[in-house]
């Protein structure tokens, strides 16, 4: 079964696309958490960090200089943002297909609660 972000990549269902190459897609989040809000997906379907090869060290780069592109144009990139990839059920991962957040547009607050 394709991931529901594979399905993004292939156009098979709808989502607000910000940014596709041949190697990364860049989609809204459906739900966002701040102003900004993109996920940032390889193309390919990866399950998570711990699944990547040395081998995609490209379309892991892409992600971070895509990321840091759409910043820009979201108006974002001087006031500052966050790139968050979620990994695992503790990290909170609930999608498994590699995603980049990239979140801005408000303060963020401290990067982690302490409890
Ligand atoms: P995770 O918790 O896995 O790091 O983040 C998954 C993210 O995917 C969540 O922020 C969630 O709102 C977003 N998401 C889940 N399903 C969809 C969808 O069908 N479309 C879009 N655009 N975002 C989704």
């Amino acid at each position: 079964m394709p991931t529901i972000f594979s399905r993004i990549v292939s156009g098979e269902i709808p989502a607000d696309i910000v940014h596709q190459d041949e190697l990364v897609t860049a989609f809204r989040d459906v739900s966002p958490a701040a102003p900004t809000h993109i996920l940032i997906v390889p193309n390919q379907e990866i399950s998570g960090v711990d699944a990547l090869e040395d081998s995609q060290a490209q379309v892991a780069g892409r992600m971070i200089l895509v990321a840091r592109d759409l910043a820009r144009q979201e108006g974002v990139a001087a006031g500052g943002y966050r790139l968050i990839i979620n990994c695992g059920p503790d990290g909170g991962q609930e999608v498994m297909h590699l995603h980049m957040h990239l979140v801005g547009g408000r303060p963020l607050g401290p990067m982690l609660s302490r409890g």
